[in-house]
């Protein structure tokens, strides 16, 4: 289910399974951590620029601008190089909390002939609404159901995947609700569900556990951000249990000064999933660059969503990662996530 309506899915072709095209949180973005230094204090307001490009490398939440894409950010240009690369369909997994735009999705799918499959759902604790474990989860789930055969939000655009539900380093009461209710939707509809790993923990066992007690199976679950805990042992596990893992943060090279905390490099991700591959779990892994900062943009100095296929696939091609285990990653294993059952579930 695209934004434009079903397709047959051998008709998606090269899949990035976990962007963001557009998430407009005008006043608050979900992620904008001002610093609070004095002397960088006008970095959190100032537009971008290259002067701060520096800046954002070592904390990319201390700027109110670059938390944010919107109608405004040539996006369609952006998507095309992926296109030019031979890219086929991005899912764009901006959730509740993250303000998603399901009409400007669409135009953007119009204009570039990209398929685009939008997720539902809601995302991180400190974004959900304050009444949310008010709600019973069954009404939460009717309201994921909604957003997949009616529209997004009250849009006619549909989703066509169930996600990225949020958790945090301890999942907290409220996303325990939500991924309850994703669960219930999916049950429900057929679809797969993505979910959103904290930077830190190992939250997919406990997550798994509440999604499978509603019903879920683990071949349905795509634990996401997998590459940012730079564990080979953990992809393991998580795979032992069933799950896709998704390598999904590809170009994200940043530091996080004020929390201590970096990201893994390219060579980690290429290292991590050649060893996987060798080991035959190419058709259970997903690739995508999770591009949510402005600063990710080729507009702005960054590597874009044409990345994976113009830099990293001759890495891993190198690391001896076959045309075949690519053809896993990109393809295959997307088609089987994407495929909804004929008559739209249960
Ligand atoms: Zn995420």
């Amino acid at each position: 289910m695209t934004v434009l309506g079903p397709i047959e899915p051998d008709r998606l072709g090269d899949v990035l399974m976990h962007e963001h095209l557009l998430h407009d949180q005008v006043d608050d973005p979900c992620w904008f951590r001002p610093d609070p230094s004095p002397e960088v204090a006008a970095i959190a307001e100032a537009p971008m620029a290259m002067d701060i490009l520096g800046y954002l490398t070592r904390s990319p939440f201390g700027n109110r601008d670059n938390c944010r894409l919107t109608r405004d950010d040539p996006i369609v240009d952006e998507v095309l190089r992926f296109k030019h690369q031979g890219g086929g369909t991005i899912v764009e997994v901006t959730s509740r909390g993250l303000m998603p735009d399901p009409e400007g999705v669409r135009a953007i799918s119009e204009a570039t002939g990209v398929h685009v499959v939008m997720g539902c759902g809601w995302y991180v604790d400190h974004v959900l609404p304050d009444d949310l474990l008010d709600r019973p989860i069954d009404d939460l789930a009717t309201e994921i159901v909604a957003d997949m055969r009616e529209g997004i939000l009250g849009t006619d655009v549909r989703a066509g995947i169930i996600g990225e539900i949020g958790t945090s380093a301890e999942i907290t009461p409220r996303e325990e609700h939500s991924l309850r209710a994703a669960a219930r939707a999916a049950v429900e509809t057929g679809a797969s569900i993505m979910i959103h790993l904290a930077y830190i923990g190992h939250q997919a066992f406990p997550t798994l556990r509440i999604l499978t007690e509603e019903g879920v199976a683990p071949d349905r679950v795509v634990m996401n951000h997998m590459d940012e805990a730079n564990d080979l042992d953990y992809c393991r596990r998580v795979l032992d249990l069933g799950c896709v893992i998704e390598f999904d943060t590809f170009g994200c090279e940043w530091y996080y000064d004020t929390w201590g905390l970096w990201e893994p490099r390219d060579t980690d991700r290429v290292a991590q999933i050649a060893a996987l591959c060798a080991e035959g779990h190419a058709d259970r892994i997903t690739l995508a660059h999770d591009i949510f900062y402005k600063q990710s943009l080729r507009a702005y100095g960054g590597l874009g969503y044409d990345h994976l296929h113009r830099s990293v696939v001759p890495m891993l091609l190198n690391l001896g990662v076959s045309e075949a285990n690519l053809t896993a990653m990109f393809v295959d294993a997307p088609r089987r996530l994407l495929t909804l059952p004929t008559g739209g579930g249960r």
